[in-house]
């Protein structure tokens, strides 16, 4: 029995190994033949001098389809001609799993698959390092995450994901059979994270899939994403969620510059650390910046696609990547949104990351009367909110919180094209599988 490893750890001197992983590539040239073996660290090459190999191990071992699986063990070798410095003489090896050709995405090819067919075919799209980094990033960054949340207090908990209500209502829902009922897929964790708050439970974080039944067919909205949500008791303003939220993307930010540096480079993506504070601009300042720049938006409207780029250029000129977008009216926002009295604004923002927002939040109504007062403004009807109202009842804090959508945060640290290359599965109108 010889000892198993993988790529990244053969070295010179350890004598017979295992190894195993995908056949990546044969190259026969006659007299020797090498074979790139690629298991999750890297590639390592299999070489094969005929004269000096068993002729049914060579026989067997060059006429393997590409993708195979194999086991295979071999004395190591020095080598000045690989990049790990080694290489492995193979005596015997064992085909775990034949690959059927030809393959339906090329693993090495230089020719680049249009998305639609990586994402038929992500099992193969995965097997590419520089594919496979951006899921290895976006598992540090959740754990970089997790790491900020937590030394600042933060519970984690978990909310239902089905329910018979929205958050906001409206037609963004996914409704499913539940038994004899009619039930909805949530859209954000948003009503439970403050009927938390009622309990004493004083800063809760949830990481968890948020589902939207969503027509547009655009880069940046998907049915299914996750949200990173985080709701706080006792802030006196909606500024010290906006602290919170920069202290965390700071910390995602500068950990993942360092942990994430192999996978980067692989990517050939490099991040910048805005320096802080980031900086905060109003709604109505953006709404001059939106119209100085050739639209024509009136007090009140959603920025939109075009005004959130024209804002995202204004600021790149000023060498600012992140930035918030605060006051928002509060006619564009929802019920639980805390209105700035004596004003149409509200006490809500969004951060806005290259000219597309990856998070809204904001302090939230905590005094009951004031919050039906909302829900009746906006049309909905409190007795299908009784469930939330009644944590308003009995004795609420002060709050506010957050929802960050965590792919268009990955999408905009690495510049990636489309939301659906930062989602193993991605969930759109039109795909539904795989
Ligand atoms: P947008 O206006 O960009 O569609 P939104 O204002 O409707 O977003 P919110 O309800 O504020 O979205 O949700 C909070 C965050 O969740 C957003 O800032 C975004 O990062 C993320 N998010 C919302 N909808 C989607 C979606 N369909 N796909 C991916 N992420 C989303
Ligand atoms: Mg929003």
């Amino acid at each position: 029995m010889c000892e198993i490893r993988d790529s990244s750890t053969v070295k010179v001197g350890d004598g017979v190994v295992t190894v195993k992983g995908w056949v990546q590539d044969i190259r026969n040239l006659g007299g020797i033949s090498f074979i790139a073996l690629r298991d999750r660290y890297g590639v390592i090459q299999l070489t094969l001098p005929k004269k000096k190999i068993d002729p049914e191990l060579f026989g067997s071992i060059t006429k393997l389809s590409r993708e195979s699986v194999i086991s295979v063990t071999g004395e190591v070798k020095e080598s000045n001609q690989t990049e790990l410095g080694v290489e492995i003489i193979p005596s015997a090896f064992v085909l775990e799993s034949e690959a059927a050709v030809p393959l339906p995405l090329g693993v090495i090819d230089k020719v680049s698959a249009e998305l639609d067919t990586r994402l038929n075919n992500r099992f193969m799209d995965v097997r590419k390092p520089e594919v496979k980094a951006i899921f290895e990033l976006k598992s540090m960054m959740v754990e970089l995450i997790e790491e900020a949340v937590r030394s600042n207090g933060f519970t984690q908990v978990y909310t239902p994901k089905i329910g018979a209500a929205g958050a906001e209502g409206g037609a963004e829902l996914f409704k499913v059979k539940y038994f004899e009922k009619d039930a909805y897929l949530a859209q954000s964790p948003q009503l439970y994270k403050q009927i938390l708050m009622s309990t004493g439970l004083d800063r809760v974080f949830e990481i968890g899939p948020a589902f939207r039944a969503e027509h547009s067919n655009t880069n940046r909205h998907v049915t299914e994403f996750i949200s990173f949500d985080g709701e706080m008791s006792w802030i006196e303003n909606e500024e010290q969620v906006m602290a919170m939220i920069e202290e965390i993307i700071d910390h995602v930010l500068k950990g993942l510059k360092e942990k994430g540096a192999k996978q980067l480079a692989l990517l050939g993506k490099e991040i910048t650390v805005p320096a802080r504070p980031y900086p905060i601009l109003t709604y109505s300042e953006c709404l001059k910046i939106v119209n100085d720049g050739g639209l024509d938006l009136k007090e009140g409207d959603d920025l939109g696609t075009e005004g959130e780029k024209i804002v995202g250029d204004h600021m790149a000129a000023k060498g600012c990547d992140l930035y918030f977008i605060a006051e928002y009216p509060e006619e564009a926002k929802p019920f639980y949104i805390m209105e700035k009295d004596g004003t149409p604004y509200s006490f809500s923002f969004d951060l806005d990351y290259r000219g597309q927002e990856i998070s809204s939040g904001g302090q939230r109504e905590h005094r009951y009367d004031k919050l039906v007062a909302r829900m009746e403004k906006k049309g909905l009807d409190p007795k299908d909110f009784g469930f939330y109202l009644d944590a308003f009842k009995y004795g609420m804090p002060p709050h506010g919180g957050w929802g960050i959508g965590i792919e268009r945060l990955l999408v905009k640290m690495l510049d990636l094209s489309n939301i659906r290359e930062a989602i193993l599965f991605p969930r759109d109108p039109a795909r539904l599988a795989p």
